[in-house]
């Protein structure tokens, strides 16, 4: 089985673009493209000009993303929304956001060129984020959390590498800083949200298969945890110790450990210990703890019994051991009728039996999910690797994507027509005769 011939074809235009957009980085030998930046505006330029020969209108919003919207069967209806981020992590691949972005734009050609998208009860808009990873400003989803309703002025006063505030940043890419609570969305104005990413993991590969369907994004809580003890000469007896680094190696051990029995995803990146020298005993080991999990539940439950872990180990090795949050966002679970709409898009285009995926990455429908209800298609990547020049994707899994997320989309007309799905109401005015 092969995938439908336009989706065939749309599949090299779709790599040819992400292509083009690789060429719009900041970078010498490399991709990066942050928030607000002079190569996200030439990117803007390119992806609109993409928009238009698809029938769409477009603008940039006041949070500095990119829309394009195409009309259904009557001007002016709620829209469903395909969107991804068009940022890039430094050194990044040409796939991560660019892609869901580029088949979105793909799709909606699809259906205007068809004349499909005249019979539509809603509109389509097709969202790039100007902000997903958080590279420049170290705040992350800027761009959604705007479109939802949850952005902050606070983070106004962030400044990027170079010392540039985002105020400025705002200037400079032409937008009044001001007005960025201005791009959060109406929920009357809007049906749902569909985002097609690469999968940034190797499950599909491993299953040998090209597309799935996401149950839910992950809930993630960041901690830096430090360990104190004493330090002291290296001819100290091994009793007599109160080594900071040995009991920090321990509880990284013991987090791997809980993580692994309770099915979710952790990890230490980084590591300290002071006061650093090669025959002194560690007097303080500080470390980050980053833990990702299906479900809230399951989140906390794992850092109950890592904190008992740690505790456990500081009073055999005499050390204290503190910990402080510095990120937490709770899991978001994908809607089950958009999810349906997707996996049933799945089965129509690969005629096999689709099948759901947690999502350990982040991605702007988090963001997103505070307005509207969610639902992600995921694609395979070769070796599951992301965040690096190594990405990559193969054109016939492009194409079937193509496919699946265009009948994902008349699957959701469909599911209006049933009452699956009901149309939101615009609360009306009312009109004093
Ligand atoms: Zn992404």
């Amino acid at each position: 089985m092969s995938a439908q011939q336009w989706a065939v074809k749309a599949s090299e235009t779709i790599l040819a673009r992400c292509d083009e957009l690789a060429g719009l980085t900041s970078m010498e030998h490399g991709i990066e493209r942050d928030y607000l930046s002079p190569q996200m505006a030439q990117a803007y330029r390119l992806v609109a000009d993409w928009m238009h020969q698809g029938g769409m209108s477009t603008h940039i919003d006041q949070a500095g993303n990119l829309v394009g919207r195409l009309e259904g069967r009557e001007p002016g209806l709620p829209a469903l929304v395909l969107g991804s981020h068009l940022d890039s992590v430094p050194d990044a691949g040409k796939y991560d956001g660019i892609l869901g972005v580029i088949i979105a734009v793909s799709v909606a050609t699809h259906l205007h060129d068809t004349g499909i998208s005249d019979t539509l009860p809603f509109a389509i808009e097709v969202l790039g984020f100007g902000d997903e990873e958080g590279a420049r400003f170290g705040a992350t989803l800027l761009g959604s959390y705007a479109f939802g309703g949850g952005w902050r002025d606070e983070w106004l006063d962030r400044r990027d590498a170079h010392g540039v505030t985002m105020r400025q940043a705002f200037r400079d890419f032409g937008l009044d800083p001001d007005n960025v609570h201005e791009a959060a969305r109406k929920r009357e104005d809007y049906i749902g949200y569909l985002e097609f990413h690469i999968e940034q993991g190797p499950i599909l590969e491993q299953r040998d298969r090209a597309l799935s369907s996401v149950t839910s994004i992950a809930a993630a809580s960041r901690y830096m945890v430090t360990v104190r003890g004493r330090s002291c000469h290296i001819a100290t007896p091994y009793d007599l110790r109160h080594d900071a680094l040995t009991a920090a190696a321990q509880i990284i051990e013991a987090v791997d450990a809980i993580s692994q029995e309770e099915g979710t995803r952790a990890n230490v990146g980084e590591i300290s210990a002071l006061p650093g020298g090669v025959n002194v005993i560690a007097g303080e080991a500080t470390f980050s703890l980053d833990v990702r999990a299906a479900d809230n539940a399951l989140r906390d439950k794992v850092f109950e019994r890592i904190w008992q872990a740690a505790d456990t180990i500081a009073a055999d090795r005499h050390v204290s051991v503190t910990h402080t949050r510095i990120h937490t966002a709770d899991a978001v679970r994908c809607d089950p009728t958009l999810r349906g709409c997707i996996e049933q898009g799945i089965e129509q285009a690969e005629g096999r039996e689709a099948f759901g995926l947690v999502s350990y990455p982040g991605h702007d429908g988090m963001a997103v999910a505070n307005l509207l209800p969610i639902a992600m298609l995921y694609v395979r990547c070769k070796g599951g690797i992301s965040h690096s020049p190594l990405e990559s994707v193969r054109a016939d899994d492009v194409a079937y994507g193509a496919d699946a997320f265009e009948h994902a989309v008349l699957n959701v007309a469909q599911a209006i027509q049933d009452g699956s799905i009901v149309m939101p109401t615009h609360e009306r005015e009312e009109v004093l005769a």
